[in-house]
């Protein structure tokens, strides 16, 4: 046994540990849970816990349905929401074939299996999620209208402010578990929250995200208030987006930055955005999963103060101009070496295990097949017009699920990245959402076809 190991063994029984929670993230971005008495975890460590595949969304056919979990110690933590004795406690796990070989169906693996290619190069790829989403009054569960939980706008900072409370429980509750935050502020919309999370491998940000996800809902559900992190619930305000800052480093050197450098970017790093942009539109259906996600990306006209609210619709890259896909922060004066790239495509509701995949391949592909970067975009690029943004060879995200899926069909960098498994699987089921929702005789038709037709 390791250390690791021996570790999550004595801290069990000094904290009076009752149940731990094994815990792992289904294809399209699910938490998944099965809890395991203490006594069985040093079997765990071992062999792993055996479970029924066929009923996890993407795992298994039915044939083929023992599947293994198996706890990746480095992840332990108490659940503080269980503090009181006898406590609870969880861990990521990684999922197993019952030969011992790793799922081609986890998503942990998919992202997994990229890292390790990315340090075969020398790499190692750190992501920092500013993550957004919706304090709502109570859960809708009959598709009517949702009802945000406070009426604050950006940065608004008023006593007595259903956000403020929660987003100092909610960090609170984070940082108990691990997780640094770096920023927390209302966003723009009413009920809209954004926490920022401090950058880390992308490994340990993926499995933060899950957990955040679980935290935010468990103190919305303490605070009688329900959250959500659908892309865009509301016509009239901006979506959630999930932008992620992302950088490699080769040993302690960040690999992006070369001191006196145009915008301080170095080769490597141009290469990598220039790979982000050229794949942007394939790995839409990843980055972007749902019908509603094509909502927020083109939500609205009346771009960066109304109901669009700067989510990026065309696949551009700019320094620090917010209506482009990829954002090159300013460059900080006193922060020397540092250099990295915001991608705002990706929402809330992606699966950030396989969302961080196909970015690092698009960047990766980008500095392998040294793709050269087309020129910035220094204007606000919803204010151009078609035939301007044609001029300047800037090309639109996908505009809906359906295109999304076409896209990705035909890539072989997203076929490659996610594997056989996943790669027919999410397309299988991508397929069916867009198919269902095309079918549907919408609020919109009825509103306005029905009056008058
Ligand atoms: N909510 C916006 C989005 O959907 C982002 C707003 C912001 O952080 N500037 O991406
Ligand atoms: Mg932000
Ligand atoms: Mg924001
Ligand atoms: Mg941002």
């Amino acid at each position: 046994m390791d250390k690791q190991q021996e570790f999550v063994l004595r801290t069990l029984e000094e904290r009076d540990i009752r149940f731990v929670r094994l815990w792992f993230t289904d294809v399209l971005g699910f938490l998944k849970s099965v809890a395991v008495a203490p006594a069985e975890l040093e079997q765990a460590f071992d062999e792993g816990i055996g479970f029924d595949g066929s009923a996890i969304e993407g795992f298994a056919r039915v044939y083929e349905s023992d599947m293994i979990a198996k706890p990746d110690p480095g992840t332990f933590q108490i659940l503080p929401w269980r503090a009181e004795a006898p406590g609870t406690a969880r861990m990521f796990c990684d999922i197993l074939m019952p030969d011992g070989s790793p799922s081609f169906a986890d998503p942990r693996y998919v992202l997994k299996r990229i890292l390790a290619k990315t340090s075969d190069l020398g790499f190692t790829f750190y992501t920092h999620p500013e993550i957004e989403f919706f304090l709502l009054k109570d859960k809708p569960v009959d598709g009517s209208r949702p009802v945000p939980a406070d009426s604050s706008g950006y940065f608004d900072h008023t006593p007595q402010n259903v956000g403020m409370d929660f987003r100092r429980q909610a960090i609170t509750m984070l940082e108990s578990m691990g997780i640094s935050v770096e920023f927390s502020h209302h966003e723009g919309a009413p009920g809209q929250q954004e926490i920022d999370l401090r950058y880390a491998d992308a490994l340990s940000t993926a499995d933060n995200i899950m957990t955040f996800r679980l935290v935010m809902k468990q103190v919305a559900l303490e605070q009688g208030v329900h959250a959500t992190f659908m892309p865009k619930p509301f016509s009239e305000y901006p979506g959630s987006g999930m932008h992620t800052h992302l950088s490699l480093f080769e040993g302690d050197r960040n690999a992006f930055y070369e001191s006196g450098a145009e915008y301080q970017l170095s080769k490597v790093g141009r290469s990598f955005i220039a790979g982000l942009l050229r794949h942007a539109a394939e790995i839409s259906a990843v980055t972007n999963q749902w019908v509603n996600s094509y909502k927020r990306i083109w939500g609205g006209s009346a771009r960066s103060a109304g109901a669009g609210g700067e989510a990026p619709s065309y696949i551009c890259w700019g320094h620090n101009n917010r209506s482009a896909l990829i954002r090159v922060p300013m460059y900080k004066p006193g922060k020397t070496g540092s250099a990295r790239v915001e991608v705002r495509s990706i929402d809330s509701g992606a699966n950030p295990y396989l969302t961080y995949a196909v970015l690092l391949a698009a960047g990766l592909k980008g500095i392998e097949e040294s793709y050269e970067l087309p020129a910035g975009a220094d204007d606000d690029v919803w204010a151009l017009s078609d035939a301007e943004r044609r001029a300047m060879g800037i090309e639109p995200l996908p505009q809906n699920l359906g295109e999304a899926i076409s896209l990705m069909e035909r890539s072989e960098l997203v076929a490659e990245t996610l594997g056989e498994h996943v790669f027919d699987f999410f397309l299988r089921n991508k397929k069916q959402e867009w198919e269902e929702y095309r079918s549907e005789v919408t609020a919109f038709e009825l509103k306005k076809n029905l009056p008058v037709l």
